[in-house]
């Protein structure tokens, strides 16, 4: 099962349109694509229903998708999380995951613009889960029963915000407007033949930035369940962005950061792509202090 978030209202996703949940089901469910996973074991037995399957579909404006879970309470994120992107940032191998957040604020759709703040922000495609059922102290083998599905995201990041003061932060410099596009879909896990297998990658304007599989990841993501859930509540409808393998622009010589009139296009195999052109903010591109 496909879902999104359809200028936001929760709509099933088929290939040839779309089937509004509000309006198929009579209100058994509301329209805010972010209630529905506190009911998500119930909506998935309706939506599988024949009943449902039978609806007619409605063809869809794809620049009218918004984040397909819009506001979650928890948005967690996992840095340092593939050996290559390990190696290529100079630091060691992580015994633990490295966890941080980026707060809700920073959720986008997947066709948006993104604002750039300064001339250091870098891009990071990363596997989002999205938790489906309460999580805690859950064992990495019953995590995937956890997810309600899968997403894609950019971990758009200012790298001078993110590593300055006396000891580096992540939170803020991942959490401005914009620095969180999701989407294009949230695919239930039994959709991929291989939910811990896809390709992922990225490109500026055209030219390949990074490109992976999520079979490198260090952390696993029912791994990352696990270690996040031995400490945390995870709750229905909050996120995880999993990491990100090589090629980001500030480990690149010379390095090489997001610019005004660009396209960030980002893909993973088996959901599908963003489309995120980059406009300045009113502090670009002044600000380029040193990382
Ligand atoms: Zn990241």
């Amino acid at each position: 099962m496909r879902t999104a978030n359809l200028d936001g209202r929760l709509v099933l996703v088929h290939e040839d349109g779309v089937i509004d949940v509000e309006k198929a089901g009579n209100g058994l469910f509301p329209s805010d694509p972010q209630a529905v996973f506190d009911r998500w074991d119930e909506f998935r037995a309706w939506a599988d229903s024949a009943a449902v399957a039978d609806q007619p579909r409605t063809p869809f404006e794809k620049q009218e998708l918004g984040p397909p879970v819009p506001r979650p309470r928890q948005v967690f994120a996992v840095g340092l999380n593939y050996a290559d992107h390990v190696a290529e940032s100079q630091v060691e191998t992580p015994a633990h995951p490295a966890v941080f957040t980026k707060f809700p604020t920073s959720l986008a759709g997947p066709y948006d613009t993104v604002t750039l703040p300064s001339a250091l922000v870098d891009w990071e495609v990363e596997l989002v889960a999205v938790i489906g059922r309460e999580a805690y102290q859950v064992a990495a083998a019953d995590a995937w029963d956890h997810v309600a599905g899968v997403t894609l995201g950019q971990d758009l990041s200012d790298r001078g915000v993110q590593l300055r003061g006396p000891a580096p932060q992540f939170s803020l410099g991942k959490s401005f407007p914009g620095f969180s596009p999701t989407g294009p879909v949230l695919v239930t896990p039994d959709e991929l033949e291989q939910p811990d297998d896809l390709a992922l990658g990225c490109a500026v304007n055209g030219e390949t930035m990074q490109e992976s599989r999520t079979s490198q990841m260090i952390f696993s993501v029912p791994e990352q369940i696990a270690r996040i859930s031995a400490i945390c509540r995870l709750l229905p409808g909050d996120l995880i962005f999993t990491g990100t393998p090589a090629g980001v622009g500030g480990a690149r010589d010379p390095r090489r950061f997001l610019a005004p009139g660009e396209e960030l296009r980002s893909w993973i195999e088996g959901i599908g792509e963003l489309r995120n052109p980059l406009i300045a903010g009113p502090g670009h591109p002044q600000r380029t202090d040193a990382v």
